[in-house]
């Protein structure tokens, strides 16, 4: 069965044929590790998290790139305001390269509970300056950079095709100038290659350059160690909606100036988070981590659930109710699992082989996660499979979600939960139905339900 996937360049859905046979080269643009990764970041890792099981389920072999910015990223996207790495140092007191060695751990920490698998390749941009110097030689070579007061800038205007990627209306642009304007840049849209160390000041990180002491700017990194890695032209490079109209566009604009060729067959791009229907922004005073997450007692894979449930390509609102209500249902499908587990063993093959199918299809659909979990749930009720049987479709299903359900422990019902049912039980047995619909309440306020069955009553976690 085909891959479809939607292109942001065509802005269309297209199968997906990668270079290569069967390998796929795959280029995710990772964190900037000033500061924890907010939960709208980590959305983004899952969608590329999901897309890369669904590569490996389709049998692809992926080689699976990720770049961790510890350089050169400016709190504003058209190359003013302050390094965010240094800016973090200033919060903390401490050395950029502290800063960068304990966000970079933090950030592994945060994959690794969501179950996110780890990329073949994460690269420092510090790792590889060399290769962003040797980028922005070629560039020069070519006539395409000029040299300012603050930095090497590209000239975008000598390109036909600048902002294909955004289909950026470049006119417009021009009429409403809004962003910041970098003294003595030629154009809007021209961005920095290379920005120069302040006279007055030495910085943390720079380095020696053919054209004077600096740093990289953002997009140079990207664009250096993606070629380095997966070559001029590879499958398919990830990122966040934010990413389109000036990071992957300058990306784009740079590699192709290089080398002459198409720089990515597919660009994909995972939908925001809202928080409070406001885009949450790391950069503001208070952004949700997944440790104010597990602080309020949520899991990070109730985090994940959540993000299943919609599409990439939507943006999801958060609220702590939402995520509430995810948890609950992910309690469920647990308790479920448990059940399917103590079952007898049955299964009808042409239905097992249909379930398997649809499921193909939805995931083949440009990712269709909510599909593919209404289908787990269609499964879960299924009278014609029960038992070993079923569960071993459900943890086929869950190499795309990562839900580690084959994990999954009976919960323990803590004991204050247990007596509160024993003193329900008693009040109504003694009729006494206002208290028991009480203790019922009490109860279910404490994460837990209670069904009534003929002989005991069954307790079980979630409400
Ligand atoms: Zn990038």
């Amino acid at each position: 069965m085909v891959l479809q996937i939607y292109n942001t360049l065509t802005r269309k859905k297209e199968i997906f044929t990668p270079l290569k046979n069967n390998l796929v080269g795959l280029y995710t643009c990772g964190p900037t590790v000033y500061h924890y990764a907010h939960i709208g970041n980590l959305r983004t890792y899952i969608f590329e998290d999901i897309l890369k099981r669904v590569l490996l389920y389709n049998k692809f072999k992926v080689k699976h790139v990720m770049n961790i910015t510890n350089v050169g990223h400016l709190t504003s996207d058209s190359d003013t305001g302050e390094d965010k790495m240094e800016k973090g140092a200033k919060r903390e007191g401490k050395s950029v390269w502290q800063i960068a060695d304990f966000y970079t751990k933090a950030f592994m920490e945060d994959i690794k509970k969501l179950n996110i698998i780890k990329a073949n390749i994460f690269c420092k941009a510090t790792d590889y300056i060399k290769e962003q110097i040797e980028l922005i030689t070629k560039l020069e070579k070519k006539g395409f950079t000029y040299i300012i007061e603050d930095g090497v800038y590209f000239d975008t205007s000598k390109l036909k095709d600048y902002g294909k990627l955004a289909k950026l209306d470049i006119e417009g642009l021009k009429a409403g100038t809004r962003v910041e304007f970098v003294k003595g840049k030629k154009n809007i849209t021209d961005f920095a290659l290379w920005k120069f160390s302040p006279k007055d000041k030495k910085r943390q990180m720079e380095w020696d350059s053919p054209c004077g002491k600096g740093f990289p700017g953002w997009h140079i990194e990207c664009s250096a160690m993606s070629m380095k890695f997966l070559g001029e032209t590879f499958d398919i490079h990830c990122g966040g909606i934010d990413h389109i109209p000036v990071h992957h566009t300058n990306e784009i604009a740079q590699s192709e100036t290089a080398t002459g060729k198409k720089f990515v067959n597919y660009w994909m791009h995972g939908e925001f988070l809202n928080l409070e229907k406001e885009k949450m922004a790391k950069s503001g005073e208070n952004f949700i981590t997944l440790s104010t997450l597990e602080k309020r007692d949520f899991d990070p894979l109730a985090y994940r659930f959540f993000c299943l449930s919609a599409h990439y390509r939507s943006s999801l609102n958060f609220s702590f109710e939402a995520l509430e209500s995810a948890k609950n249902g992910f309690e469920k499908l647990k308790n479920k699992i448990w059940e399917i587990k103590k079952e007898k063993d049955k299964v009808k093959k042409e239905i097992k082989e249909k379930y398997r199918e649809e499921f193909l299809k939805l995931i083949n659909n440009n990712l269709d996660m909510p599909g593919a979990l209404a289908l787990l749930w269609d499964l879960i009720k299924e009278k014609e499979i029960s038992g070993k049987s079923k569960l071993d479709l459900i943890l086929d299903f869950d190499k795309i979600f990562g839900l580690n359900l084959k994990d999954i422990k009976e919960e323990k019902i803590p004991k204050e939960i247990l007596n509160l049912v024993k003193q329900r039980e008693k009040a109504r047995q003694e009729r006494n139905f206002a208290e028991s619909d009480k203790l019922r309440k009490l109860i279910q306020e404490k994460g837990y339900t209670i069904e009534d069955t003929k002989g005991k009553p069954i307790v079980k976690k979630g409400v």
